[in-house]
């Protein structure tokens, strides 16, 4: 976060073009852009997006291209005294996408570079081994990996009077051994990292991007893929993407092409509903359902977009009657029956919450 806010500047690009969005060496806000990419990567930039073009910079020319802005803007309405307003906030310039799933779970969804870790609660926890085992991951590769996000992004939270009351209550009803501050995933209750430093500064996923090679990745914002393009592989008898169609800012649409030399790729990280709902407008899912929208069929694959399930936003507010201090989840239980026990504090949640809730639900719900 330092290196970019300190290389925050208007810059002109070689297009002859002015950015307002420019932080980075290699941020572009994507207005009046008109310009054809050769990457050999290219690739959606939120939680995953980014770390993963910043490791592939120092081997490839990465284009990483995301729908919205940058996170670093406003730094107080990422600050945590403002998770609650940023998550509720639904302008049309917001980090926050509210929708409702078909069986009316209100939710959101991040529009912004560095995705849900600029919206989200700030718990950061390493996987257990058994999942890193059963996913078939080099343990040592993982453990170096974990060491290279926890150097810029994850803190030990500060545990004040809440969050270590959680921590005794936990540990009274049994929730047992105790492990005290650890990134490991353990059973029983631990203190768990966070990416909200001492002061409450949100860091994110697109801090990560200062790993990043300047010379070899490109950040587009404010461009949305509109589509996948493929072309059919002869040699491989299966299509092969080969480029996006990504629309700008004002609406203008361009197309970005893979480079034709040695190993190129598109890499889809655009979360668990954008990937899903730009393979079916790029022509991979069912293929009844495409033609029913009209949508030519690529590749019939009749799983795309089925069997969502995520963890729903339930809030189970406790009034206090004095006020206590602004934490997010620091203290967890991890029980063996599956179920993680966390709790917030101080954030406001109070009738105001609801009110904006409820408009959020209608909002929504006449879309
Ligand atoms: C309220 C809330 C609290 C959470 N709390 C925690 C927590 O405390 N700890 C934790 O580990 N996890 C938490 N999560 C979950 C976590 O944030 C997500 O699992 C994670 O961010 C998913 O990462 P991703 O890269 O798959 O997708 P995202 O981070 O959502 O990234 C997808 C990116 O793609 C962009 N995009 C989408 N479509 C397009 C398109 N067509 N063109 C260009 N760009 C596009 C989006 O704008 C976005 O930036 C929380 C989630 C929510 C909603």
């Amino acid at each position: 976060m330092q290196i970019i806010q300190a290389s925050y500047k208007r810059r002109q690009t070689s297009m002859g073009w002015v950015s307002e969005q420019f932080i980075c060496a290699f941020l572009v806000g994507c207005t009046f852009l008109s310009v054809l990419s050769h990457p050999d990567k290219v690739i959606g930039g939120g939680t995953c997006g980014c770390p993963l073009a910043a490791t592939l910079s120092q081997g490839a020319r990465v284009l990483v291209l995301e729908r919205r802005g940058s996170p670093y803007t406003n730094p107080e309405q990422i600050n945590i005294k403002n998770f609650v307003n940023s998550l509720a906030d639904i302008s049309p310039s917001s980090f926050s996408q509210p929708f409702i799933s078909r069986d009316g779970v209100l939710n959101s969804r991040a529009r912004v570079l560095g995705g849900g870790s600029v919206l989200n609660a700030g718990f950061y926890s390493r996987a257990s081994s058994t999942y890193i085992r059963d996913s078939g991951w080099n343990e040592t590769l993982a453990k170096d990996s974990y060491k290279w996000v926890e150097e810029k992004v994850a803190f030990e939270p500060p545990m004040l009077q809440w969050q270590s009351a959680v921590k005794d209550g936990l540990l009274e009803v049994g929730v047992l051994p105790y492990s005290g501050f650890t990134f490991d995933h353990l059973y029983g209750t631990k203190v768990g990292g966070t990416i909200f430093d001492k002061e409450g500064n949100r860091h994110t996923a697109a801090d990560l991007l200062e790993y990043a090679d300047p010379k070899r990745i490109s950040v587009y914002l404010h461009a949305t893929v509109q589509k996948i393009l493929f072309k059919y592989n002869t040699e491989k008898r299966r299509p092969q993407a080969y480029g996006v169609i990504f629309k700008d800012a004002l609406g203008v649409m361009h197309r970005a092409y893979l480079s034709t030399k040695g190993k190129n790729e598109l890499i889809l990280s655009a979360g668990a509903i954008g990937s899903p709902q730009l393979l079916l407008l790029s022509g991979i899912g069912h293929a009844n359902h495409l033609e029913a929208h009209g949508i030519k069929v690529v590749l019939d694959q009749p799983l795309v977009g089925q069997g969502m399930a995520d963890n729903p936003l339930n809030v189970l507010v406790v009034p206090s009657p004095v006020p206590v201090e602004a934490s997010l989840v620091q203290t967890l239980g991890i029980t063996k029956f599956g179920s993680f026990i966390e709790a917030a504090s101080g954030l406001s949640l109070g009738h105001s919450w609801s009110e904006r809730l409820q408009g959020i639900f209608e909002f929504v719900s006449n879309q």
